[in-house]
């Protein structure tokens, strides 16, 4: 089993787009963002139409694990620290009003999506110093919680903060009972965006003309303007779907390196972590790591499927949730939900839907993606400067000694071929697929991911199978494909 939702949910199909059309509001990406958005223009009367690549939630709505929460890691010290009490008041009280917002609407919908309420838990293995900030500043955010000292937890454990009234459910059955009414293209690839006349070109050449168009396709694909690849990368988590007896009432997350994971749905436990910045896994082995953590808390678990998946995470911690780029009317985005869709998708679809409404924009809200002026924005560009510009050149100038025969089989890598730095598969039967290694969305170097066999991009988080085919966003073209070699 590669993916728990996808196993225990039936989504029905749509067509792809055949002609050209003309469109109320297009909205470019059918995960939970854009769904959502569909849904809540549609209760306000609009009419929105919604263009999925592939088929809608197979993007990382498809892979998420499915916790409603508020409880963001160590987000509201460093909200209060980078930006305001109050900016940090509201980033609570949104994501507040999510939670309560799903509850109100699985209960008048009647949905069945397995929903319950639970506690969050942040805990520590390491130092309880951090959560005791953390604490500190969720109480002055007014959110409902307590601190647990170790003589509380299990053995091993620092400290803990409970956050109650939090949820869980199973996003796809939810997402299967809110699309019932839209309108949806499946198989509609966007590849093209002309700013002037808000037109939108498919993969297979037809056009769509709208009044409004929101980008919620996870990474937005325009580099200009927006600018939204110098200001959000993408990052990897790895989860293993067990069985297991026992049921975790409640919900947890490490806030430590790792960023370990529970949560229990149905007969399963999902447990995840070794996150890193996509790119990041030359060495591999991180489902290994999760294996060896996990017997450290359960001998006996037993292992029925694996998966890996990414997310956006923006450069000061916030989504980027209102008008695209201040230069561009009507035209807006949800993004950067830094692991955190559930709830963002939930409270950003209202954001979108009311600034569509009303015609108001939302510059003084946190979210706003035209935001600058923060500390947290200063001190993340800092970081964030290094990624690309190693991507972007000193790589490339570096020809590998590594030559194609060394190496192994089932394995990839650079290496040096014709004279010239290639990537290249070498599968089990000794056949080797050569391709690039430059990425086509902005010209990075690529680096093998051993764990998943595909070409990642370091700098903003596109990633391609061994053949060069695009596996994720930002990239809309696929890896310039060299030679199969026997
Ligand atoms: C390991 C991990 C665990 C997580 N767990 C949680 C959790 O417990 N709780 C929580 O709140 N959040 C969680 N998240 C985050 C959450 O899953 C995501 O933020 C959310 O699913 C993103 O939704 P989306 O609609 O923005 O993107 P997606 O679900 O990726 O949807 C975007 C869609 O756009 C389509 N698309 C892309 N480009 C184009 C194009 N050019 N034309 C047309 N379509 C296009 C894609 O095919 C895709 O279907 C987790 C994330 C990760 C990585």
């Amino acid at each position: 089993m590669d993916a728990l939702w996808k196993n225990t949910t039936d989504l029905p199909d749509y067509e792809s787009l055949k002609s050209n059309i003309n469109v109320d509001i297009a909205i470019i990406g059918g995960g939970l963002a854009g769904i959502l958005t569909a849904y809540k223009l549609k209760e306000k009367g609009l009419n929105a139409v919604i263009f999925e690549a592939d088929k809608i939630c197979s993007g990382t709505t498809g892979y998420t694990t499915g916790k409603i929460s508020l409880a963001h890691g160590l987000i509201y010290n460093y909200l209060i620290d980078n930006f305001s009490l109050e900016q940090a008041v509201e980033y609570a009280d949104c994501n507040k009003k999510a939670i309560n917002e799903y509850e109100e609407l699985i209960n008048k919908e009647n949905i069945d999506c397995e929903f319950e309420k639970c506690s969050s838990y942040l805990y520590s293995a390491l130092y309880d110093y951090n959560l005791k900030e953390e604490f500190k500043a969720a109480k002055k955010c007014n959110l409902e919680c307590e601190y647990l000292e170790e003589s509380e937890l299990p053995k091993g454990i620092k400290g803990a903060i409970k956050y109650k009234n939090q949820g869980k459910f199973n996003p796809l059955k939810f997402v299967k009972h809110i699309i019932k009414d839209l309108k949806i293209y499946e198989h509609t690839f966007i590849k093209e965006f002309d700013e002037q006349n808000k037109l939108l070109t498919t993969d297979k050449g037809y056009k769509v003309k709208a009044d409004k168009i929101v980008f919620a396709c996870h990474y937005p694909f325009v580099n200009s303007p927006g600018y939204y690849f110098l200001r959000m990368h993408q990052e990897r988590s790895y989860f293993l779907i067990c069985e297991n007896k026992k049921k975790l009432k409640n919900i947890y997350l490490n806030v430590d390196e790792k960023g370990y994971s529970f949560r229990s749905y149905d007969k399963y436990l999902l447990f995840g972590g070794e996150k890193h910045r996509t790119g990041g896994n030359k060495e591999g082995y991180k489902y290994n790591l999760l294996r060896e953590k996990l017997k450290t808390f359960d001998k006996n678990y037993n292992e029925v499927g694996h998966y890996s998946t990414q997310d956006c995470m923006s450069i000061d911690k916030v989504p980027y949730i209102g008008l695209f780029s201040d230069s561009l009317k009507d035209i807006y985005v949800l993004t950067g939900f830094n692991k955190w869709g559930m709830t963002s998708s939930m409270f950003g679809s209202d954001i979108i839907a009311d600034m569509i409404s009303n015609g108001l924009d939302n510059k003084n809200s946190i979210f706003c993606p035209s935001r600058f002026d923060t500390k947290g924005v200063a001190k993340s560009a800092i970081k964030e400067g290094p990624y690309s510009i190693k991507g972007l050149s000193k790589e490339f100038l570096n020809i590998p000694n590594t030559e194609l025969d060394k190496l192994l089989l089932g394995h990839g890598g650079v290496v040096k071929y014709n004279g010239k730095k290639v990537g290249v598969y070498k599968d089990e039967d000794g056949k080797c697929y050569i391709v690039s290694t430059k990425c086509p969305h902005l010209g990075c170097e690529l680096s093998w991911n051993p764990d998943e066999k595909s070409w990642d991009c370091p700098c903003h988080g596109s990633r391609f199978d061994y053949m060069g085919n695009i596996i994720n966003d930002p990239s809309v073209e696929n890896l310039e494909f060299i030679e199969k070699k026997q």
